[in-house]
């Protein structure tokens, strides 16, 4: 097929991340290394040499400046203070005079006497037992990449930069690129690595950003500029789309418009099934300005509040008094809806360079979420603390992620009560009856639900790391990502264990990973007998509209057939008829 101009149209298939159509010319984003080289320098260039020091110290300042106010507006709060500590090193007068006096000393570049000054700072500081130098050190480290880089003519993000609607194409992007890029420029998202449930494609889903991951090597022979179309709904790029493949896009685009626009007349109506069962559909968020997605889809509040996402681009992480003004906030927003904040996540594939766990070989299987929170009892103190003031006449509730046993349920329980006798002291209110749920996303924990179901208010399946870890996939690798299978028999009976001891001991229990927004399984989530289903909130609609198609009759006689058969196609062939049978056009 001839594209635009006589090129050749071409299709890269990858894994659908985020729905919708964008079409614009490209912008490649290459990674490039920041080897830093020595050479000499001319006794007479030494000035020059200076200067360019200077320059580039000005340009990081102007840099950080700008990151600052793209993070205040991305996290909705108003603190300047984010990188403050950042301008410090810039202005940091003891660096600069010692690269100074190296740079005449030595007589060589000034990129590398001044990767070898901030080298040795990192060093030492890192070595002292202080939190806080410790923190010092990574700032260092940051702004350093940021002087050098700059030294270097390159810059820190280009993609950052660009002003004109493209479509971003990289080889990866970290969930805070994807979170802080220019929301007004880009209009599509195509990365050679990541899978669906990746935190980069969820952030793209919240943001409502049409993207395709996983293509492999695809990426690398594209130019910038390139026209192409990304359809996110198939997973495919195509560059050079041809006028034929542009008309066929306009129509889908009309048929995707008109099912939208139907939709948005849900957004006051309940989602309950034909035969009258209320499922509680909620929205995820990352950020607290999504919650005006939340309203504008019609979710009844906020499953899951993925609260390690402030810790954004930041090295260190928000006070209690800044945490709890932003869980009000978010908690006033959705009442008298409920707001489930999940108490922080880091590690795995979220901000893994600001964690203090530093290098881990499996940071899926490492000191993350709750492990880290239990040993940083001053960090997990403060957001128990800001939650729990944040709780009072609104509808709030939490949950630990990652249990993997009782013993640190019993310990994170622990810890809240610490907070609340601290809390009485001080005569700071707070609700006392504050439910508390556990993620079920390990599949120890699924296994041994009904003795965790006796310790809790609620459950809150996570099935992206629940099929992650039960099927052995990393979630980010796009090629183990068609093992990605919701409808494989093990994770079924998982799902039905889970649901079945939850209810056993009078708690509800929902789904919040990425599996509860896709329609295909709404079905058999429902006739396991889900209290709960939270998706990204652009998904709301959809699955409310194929819930209130479904008839629970339908539903379990679904899960009593799933139940027999022994491989995910054969399950997932069953869902598929089921849902084509009550909504064709919802699938197309
Ligand atoms: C999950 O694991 O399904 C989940 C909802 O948590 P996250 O995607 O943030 O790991
Ligand atoms: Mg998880």
């Amino acid at each position: 097929m001839n594209g635009d101009r006589g090129h050749q149209e071409k299709r890269c298939q990858g894994v659908p991340a985020s729905p919708g159509i964008a079409r614009g010319p490209i912008h490649v984003f290459s990674i490039e290394t920041d080897d830093v080289v020595k050479y000499h320098i001319d006794p007479a260039h030494v000035p020059d040499e200076i200067a360019r020091f200077e320059n580039a110290l000005i340009q990081t300042r102007v840099q950080i400046l700008e990151m600052q106010q793209r993070i205040a507006e991305a996290i909705g709060a108003k603190d300047a203070g984010i990188f403050d500590a950042h301008l410090l090193v810039v202005e940091d007068q003891t660096l600069i005079d010692e690269v100074l006096r190296k740079l005449e000393a030595d007589q060589c570049n000034v990129e590398f006497v001044f990767q070898e000054v901030a080298n040795r700072y990192v060093e030492s500081l890192s070595r002292i037992d202080d939190p806080y130098l410790r923190e010092r050190a990574l700032d260092i480290q940051d702004v350093t990449r940021r002087v050098i880089r700059n030294l270097q003519g390159k810059s820190p993000r280009p993609f950052l930069s660009v002003d004109q609607p493209h479509i971003l194409v990289a080889h990866n992007l970290t969930p805070s690129d994807t979170a802080t890029m220019n929301r007004d420029q880009v209009r599509g998202l195509a990365l050679d690595l990541g899978s669906r449930t990746s935190h980069t494609a969820i952030m793209a889903r919240s943001l409502g950003i049409p993207s395709v991951v996983g293509l492999h090597d695809a990426t690398e022979s594209l130019e910038t500029g390139t026209p192409a179309l990304i359809d996110g709904y198939h997973g495919l790029l195509i560059i050079h789309p041809s006028e034929e493949t542009l008309r066929e896009y306009d129509e889908i685009e009309r048929q995707k418009g008109a099912i939208a626009e139907r939709l948005t007349h849900l957004r006051e109506t309940k989602s309950t099934t034909s035969d009258g069962r209320h499922i509680v559909l909620s929205a995820n968020i990352e950020l607290p300005d999504e919650v005006d997605a939340v309203l504008a889809n019609g979710a009844e509040g906020v499953g899951l509040y993925r609260t390690e996402f402030l810790y954004l681009n930041r090295t260190t992480l928000p006070s209690e008094a800044e945490q709890f003004e932003i869980y009000r906030t978010v908690a006033q927003r959705v009442a008298p809806n409920p707001l489930i904040i999940r108490t922080l996540d880091l590690g795995g594939d979220k901000l893994s360079e600001n964690n203090e766990s530093g290098d881990e070989l499996n940071p899926f299987l490492g000191w993350r979420a709750i492990r880290f929170c239990l040993e940083n009892l001053e960090i997990f103190k403060a957001q128990l603390r800001a939650i729990l003031r944040a709780s009072v006449n609104v509808n709030v509730k939490m949950m630990f992620p990652m249990i993997s046993g009782l013993d640190e349920v019993r310990r994170g329980l622990q810890i809240v009560d610490e907070c609340k006798s601290e809390l009485r002291r001080e005569g700071s209110p707070f609700h006392d009856g504050l439910e508390i749920g556990v993620m079920i996303e390990v599949p120890t924990a699924a296994i041994m639900a009904d003795l965790l179901a006796r310790e809790v208010d609620f459950f809150s399946i996570g099935t992206n790391d629940l099929i992650q870890y039960s099927v052995a996939i990393d979630r980010t690798n796009e090629r183990v990502a068609h093992l990605y299978q919701p409808s494989h028999p093990s994770i079924v009976r998982l799902l039905k264990m889970v649901a079945d001891a939850a209810h056993a001991n009078g708690i509800w229990v929902g789904v919040c990973g990425e599996m509860a927004g896709e329609i295909l399984f709404t079905p058999l989530l429902l006739g396991l007998g889900m209290d709960e289903l939270s998706a990204g909130a652009s998904l709301v609609p959809l699955v409310k509209n194929a819930v209130q198609r479904l008839t629970m009759t339908e539903c379990v006689n679904l899960v009593e057939e799933a139940l027999l058969l022994d491989t995910s196609a054969a399950v997932l062939e069953r869902c598929t008829e089921v849902a084509r049978r009550n909504y064709p056009e919802l699938l197309s």
